[in-house]
């Protein structure tokens, strides 16, 4: 399809704000558009084919996903996530521009993983093209990119607070050419499931090193080697998740080859914070596109002529009319602190925009939590029950508040970063004050000042 017979004013490109549509490149409208035509023509309307294939099988991929992932690769819609940084990735998109598909993809909870773009394949593909080395690459990266298998990422412990992760405590022990794991793990999808093939562990492999971001290493651990167990896979508000899951799992001399170490002992966490690029924000992204179809619901809803209440449409009320405006005004408000991120990953990377990406985990999955939690009022009873997606919008908003990390450690560190700016701001105001004393001495006025000492 060629970019400039696109209409950018079309739904595919109805919410992308004027500043950001100017920015796209033609790959990127292609993208975006091809996007757009897959989620509304190709996944939503089998979205209750896909459902009746899950409850049946559950613990396998859905023959139906299988199909669409075919379908997709072959029309090149396969990895748009990775960014124009890898050497990997198919289109060289931006993060902003990925952002745009993102939110398209978001309109169906599952239509990521039809386009391989789906957490936490995502994080673990950048992982490894950033940090395995050849072989690992051949043996372990290719099949992702390829989409012909499925991996885990696995930190978080049922015992420790691993939102530090310097408290990771499960054990790996150097033993002749092996590392042995013991301990226990939570989250991480599920070992039921057989497309799934490896987790990418973090570990604690140094206890005793004095610099405690070199204690710990991370390892690919095959699904299949003996000593994993899986306790149960944890239902996530109340849903199984299937068929990815979220496992528990308990590891018992489980033996992985020294060739499975990535990038060197006591590395992980240098290896941690270059997985968080623009994968961050991929949920933040989809969230939106969860927002839309919520409120679209509504709108819907608000019109439809078999429902009012005092004999009026339940949008034909003042206080709905303006519970819609705000909803809108909030989601529009919430695009634009994920563009921004997703630009200033682009523009001066992961670790200087900590800002505007902590600004976007913290306002948007709590935003969209509301925003969900609103539409369903509109739509009353029905608006918490299985006739509606609204229930798995919501669920799925307010977990995007702590998973990769809870939003409480992100506004921690925003207000951390806030007031190391005192002694600065400090100094700032105690200029404006000596400057006052001396204008005040100039047009012989007297004023009322601060006390000395804070001049
Ligand atoms: C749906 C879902 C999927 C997940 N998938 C994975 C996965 O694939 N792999 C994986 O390893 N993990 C996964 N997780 C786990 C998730 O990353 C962790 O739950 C999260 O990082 C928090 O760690 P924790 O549970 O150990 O909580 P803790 O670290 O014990 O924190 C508990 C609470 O303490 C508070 N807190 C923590 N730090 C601060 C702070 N600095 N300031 C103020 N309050 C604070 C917060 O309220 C926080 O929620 C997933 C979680 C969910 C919900």
């Amino acid at each position: 399809m060629a970019s400039n017979s696109i209409n950018l004013d079309g739904p595919a490109f109805r919410h992308i704000p004027a500043g950001v549509k100017a920015k796209l490149r033609p790959i990127a409208i292609e993208k975006i558009q091809a996007i757009y035509d897959w989620v509304e023509n190709e996944c939503i309307p089998r979205e209750p084919v896909m459902e009746a294939q899950v409850q049946a099988r559950k613990w396998a991929m859905p023959p139906l996903m299988k199909e669409l992932r075919e379908k997709a690769k072959a029309k090149g819609l396969f990895n748009l996530f990775l960014p124009n940084t890898f050497k990997e990735s198919p289109a060289g998109l931006t993060n902003l521009e990925y952002g745009c598909c993102a939110e398209l993809l978001g309109r169906t909870y599952w239509a990521a993983q039809t386009v391989n773009c789906h957490a936490p394949d995502t994080g673990n593909m950048e992982l490894l093209a950033k940090y395995a080395n050849d072989e690992q690459k051949k043996r372990w990266l290719q099949p992702l990119l390829d989409g012909t298998t499925l991996s885990g990422y696995s930190m978080t412990e049922p015992s420790v607070a691993t939102s530090d992760a310097t408290n990771v405590s499960i054990r790996i022990t150097k033993k002749g050419d092996t590392y042995v794991i013991n301990g226990r793990k939570l989250y991480a999808n599920c070992l039921w499931n057989k497309d799934l093939s490896f987790y990418i562990l973090m570990g604690l492999s140094d206890p005793e090193n004095p610099d405690q971001w070199a204690r710990h290493s991370m390892l690919i651990v095959p699904a299949d080697t003996p000593g994993i167990t899986q306790v149960r896979n944890l239902t996530v508000l109340g849903y199984d998740w299937a068929p990815e899951g979220h496992g528990e799992y308990v590891y018992e001399n489980v033996v992985v080859p020294k060739e499975n170490l990535i990038l060197g002992e006591g590395r992980a966490f240098e290896i941690a914070q270059g997985r968080l690029g623009g994968g961050r924000i991929h949920h933040c992204m989809r969230l939106l596109g969860q927002a839309e179809r919520a409120l679209e619901l509504a709108v819907m809803r608000a019109k439809d002529p078999r429902f009012k209440p005092r004999g009026k449409l339940i949008g034909d009320f003042d206080s709905n009319i303006e519970r819609i405006a705000q909803m809108r005004l909030n989601l529009d408000a919430m695009r634009f602190i994920v563009y921004n991120a997703a630009e200033t990953i682009d523009l001066v990377g992961p670790k200087a925009g900590r800002q505007a990406i902590a600004q976007c985990k913290i306002l948007v999955p709590v935003g969209v939590e509301k925003l969900v939690s609103e539409c369903m009022q509109m739509f009353g009873g029905q608006g918490v029950t299985q006739h509606t997606p609204l229930p798995t919008l919501w669920a799925y908003a307010r977990w995007a508040r702590l998973a990769d990390g809870p939003d409480s450690s992100h506004r921690h560190q925003v207000g951390r970063d806030e007031l190391k700016k005192a002694p600065a701001i400090t100094e700032r105001h105690q200029t404006y004050n000596r400057r006052a004393k001396e204008f005040a001495e100039q047009y012989g006025e007297k004023i009322l000042m601060m006390p000395e000492d804070s001049l």
